[in-house]
């Protein structure tokens, strides 16, 4: 069966073909084999290394980079593009897109390529946010190799398949609004209704469109607080249209809690940390409404807009009530809860671990300086219906005991850079995938950073 891209339906303002350019001597190092099997792919691993490196097309399909904008660090860039990535072909409706496969006319004097470090990173946290259903891109496969790549030292290219129902951005649509070209905005706003949203044609489809491209964005941001991730990197260009976690760079989960946390060690200001990012995604959604602002009247995206934030606190309150065992709604559990973060954060408190340790109520391993709290927590538990071992249980599977925290990740890394060992990442692959659940003999997964790993630094190159 061959199957083109829908995106080419859109027409060549909006995309360029492009040729993906090899690496020497690739070779697969991981694939989502279940992923795999839902997209019923059925190639040879052989000819899966082939399409996922880029030598051979997917089922002929000619594969083509986007154009797009969009503001980074608060600053409009008139054309950024996928620089680096490119779609190489459809199948059951998701796209197939090389991220890593060499230069396109977006790279913008850059080299096209990603290392092995970044895509290991990308593809552990694609498993991780699905494990903990946050929506997100996801990943099919990783393919290493034997070309230089230079960064700040020289790494090895490599190239991570990732798999999306949608590689539209906001920026897509800051590109042509900022271009003045109305009709193109409109055309990808039809298209994304067309495609992704058919039951909201009609009557008012752009404000309905964006309304829902508000509420897919808070409910992402709502899993992000809630289970202490933070992307990093939160310009309008990595805003999916579908409210999917999207390109996954010097992003981390936090681990001891900390609400000004900030991953990205080029982000000198803080513009994306931790508590910053529910204000990043409203201020992004604005730049979005301001690209639609010829096809939806600016009241009604104003009103659009002031839905985000009631959204946000809803699926964030009931995620963090989950998280606590605070089924009923009593007065005073939000105070319970944030009076729990903020000792987390006066005492150095591993948030992951701490969470999960509420189910068993062993607050005695938190230090006396919990025991006032835990003191009100067990009255405030006594008033709930559920037994004990039922609200534990819904507890955990909120609360993750495995996490990918960088050195997990580092230590991945570094047994596939150095001794070219790839079982790690097969290790953390099956834990994050399902994270909740307690995995026999990998109890030391959960386990809080070692010293050789406090400092580790994560910026935007790779
Ligand atoms: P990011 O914020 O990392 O998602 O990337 C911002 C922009 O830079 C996008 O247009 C990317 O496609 C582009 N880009 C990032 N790294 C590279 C690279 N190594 N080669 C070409 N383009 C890149
Ligand atoms: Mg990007």
């Amino acid at each position: 069966m061959i199957s083109s891209l829908k995106f080419t339906e859109l027409g060549e303002d909006y995309f360029s073909r492009v040729t993906t350019q090899e690496l020497k001597n690739s070779h697969l190092i991981h694939i989502n084999k279940d992923l795999q099997a839902s997209l019923e792919i059925k190639l040879s691993n052989e000819e899966l290394r082939a399409v996922c490196s880029g030598e051979e097309k997917f089922e002929k399909v000619e594969p083509i980079a986007s154009v797009y904008a969009g503001h980074q660090f608060g600053y409009f860039v008139p054309q950024l593009g996928d620089g680096r990535s490119c779609l190489i072909g459809e199948i059951k409706g998701y796209e197939l897109s090389l991220k890593g496969a060499g230069t396109t006319p977006f790279s913008r004097g850059a080299d096209g390529r990603a290392v092995l470090r970044s895509s290991i990173r990308e593809y552990l946290c694609s498993i991780a946010m699905e494990g903990l259903n946050i929506a997100t891109t996801k990943c099919l496969a990783i393919v290493a190799s034997d070309s230089d790549v230079y960064r700040e030292h020289v790494e090895s290219g490599s190239i991570v398949t990732r798999v999306f129902e949608s590689n539209i951005r906001f920026g897509h649509f800051e590109f042509f609004a900022a271009n003045g070209q109305t009709e193109n905005v409109k055309k990808l706003a039809d298209f994304v209704l067309e495609h992704y949203y058919p039951q909201l044609k009609g009557k008012n489809c752009y404000l309905n469109l964006f309304k829902k491209i508000v509420q897919t964005t808070a409910s992402m941001i709502a899993g992000w607080q809630a289970q202490g991730f933070a992307h990093g990197v939160m310009n309008t260009d990595n805003m999916s249209i579908l409210g999917l976690t999207i390109d996954y760079g010097p992003f981390s989960f936090m681990e001891n809690y900390n609400p000004s946390f900030i991953c990205n060690h080029s982000d000198n200001q803080g513009r994306y940390s931790f508590e910053r990012q529910p204000g990043v995604a409203l201020w992004n959604l604005e730049r979005l409404a301001d690209s639609l602002k010829n096809l939806i009247r600016e009241a009604n995206l104003k009103d659009a807009l002031a839905e985000y934030q009631p959204t946000l606190i809803k699926e964030y309150s009931a995620l963090m009530r989950r998280k606590f065992g605070l089924l009923k709604n009593i007065e005073g559990d939000s105070e319970l809860i944030n009076d729990f973060l903020e000792l987390l954060y006066i005492n150095k408190k591993d948030y992951h671990r701490s969470m999960r340790q509420l189910t068993s109520l062993e607050g005695q391993t938190l230090g006396a300086n919990f025991n006032s709290w835990f003191k009100r927590y067990y009255e405030r538990v006594e008033k709930e219906d559920e037994k004990a071992n039922e609200r534990n249980k819904l507890m955990n599977s909120v609360n993750p005991k495995y996490v990918l925290r960088n050195y997990l990740a580092e230590v991945a890394i570094r047994k596939a850079e150095d001794l070219n060992d790839y079982e790690e990442i097969d290790t953390l692959f099956n834990l994050l995938k399902s994270p909740f659940e307690n995995h026999e003999g990998f109890e030391a997964y959960d386990n809080e950073a070692p010293d050789w790993a406090q400092n580790l630094e994560l910026s935007c190159s790779s």
